[in-house]
């Protein structure tokens, strides 16, 4: 079993590799860590060594963690379930990922407005059409422009500020496998962004199977967890 300090070493040495074989800054690239599951000694010492971003999917376990170490970015990427929306934006993610439905939007607009705050989000998007996949549909191009006329509704409501796109590949794929898929969220962003006038610069894509991949085809940011922390018990 090899260390955190060795572990972190290796992903951010092939994140830097994966960034350099297409040209592009290592540093423009966020590692987030996911630590769910993980307990506070384990998220403590990937801080020690310098990691400032971790990504937690349930908002139970996140909201002690994010009491424990308020000094540190928590991004929540799982799936949130509309009346737990006044949790979410309660808790204090500085991003989340996973905004997969208008009515969830809506929920998290109005509990934002009423804490006087402004809540980062990313829209989950399902782009390689897994039935089991969370997100709004879109791995078919043609369902783009109606689905670009949904976002439009989104980013209209306030208290919420929508800074990109998140997808997921499935579970257990390599980075060849993976890559057509991160191509496509590239180009939803692509035609999105110009549609309705932002930057969404935001590209949340790869985890610890495919995150070369994601980086090849313009991810911004990496959720990592099983290439830094290992297995999940
Ligand atoms: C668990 C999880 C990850 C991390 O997956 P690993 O394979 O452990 O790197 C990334 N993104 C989401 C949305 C997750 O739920």
């Amino acid at each position: 079993m090899s260390s955190l300090t060795e572990r972190l070493a290796r992903v951010r040495a092939e994140i830097a590799q994966a960034a350099e074989v297409v040209d592009r800054d290592p540093a423009a690239i966020t590692l987030l860590a996911v630590s769910k599951t993980h307990p506070l000694p384990v998220i403590a010492a990937a801080a020690e060594l310098g990691v400032t971003a971790f990504g937690e999917n349930r908002v139970e376990e996140a909201v002690g963690k994010i009491a424990a170490r308020p000094d540190l970015a928590w991004h929540m990427i799982g799936h949130v379930q509309s009346r737990k929306a006044a949790d979410v934006i309660a808790a204090g993610f500085v991003l989340v990922h996973s905004l997969d439905s208008l009515k969830l939007a809506e929920r998290l607009s109005r509990s934002a407005q009423q804490a006087g705050r402004e809540q980062a989000v990313l829209l989950e998007c399902n782009v390689s059409g897994e039935a089991s996949k969370e997100g709004w549909a879109a791995s078919d191009p043609a369902v783009w422009p109606a689905l670009i006329e949904a976002f439009s509704s989104v980013t209209a409501l306030p208290g919420l500020r929508v800074e990109g796109l998140m997808t997921m590949a499935p579970w257990g794929t390599d980075d060849q496998t993976a890559r057509p898929i991160f191509t496509r969220l590239r180009r939803l962003r692509d035609q999105a962004s110009d549609r309705l006038g932002l930057p969404l610069a935001t590209l949340s894509m790869g985890m610890s199977d495919d995150f070369r991949g994601a980086i090849a085809e313009g991810s911004t940011l990496v959720r990592v967890g099983r290439a830094l922390f290992g297995e999940r018990g």
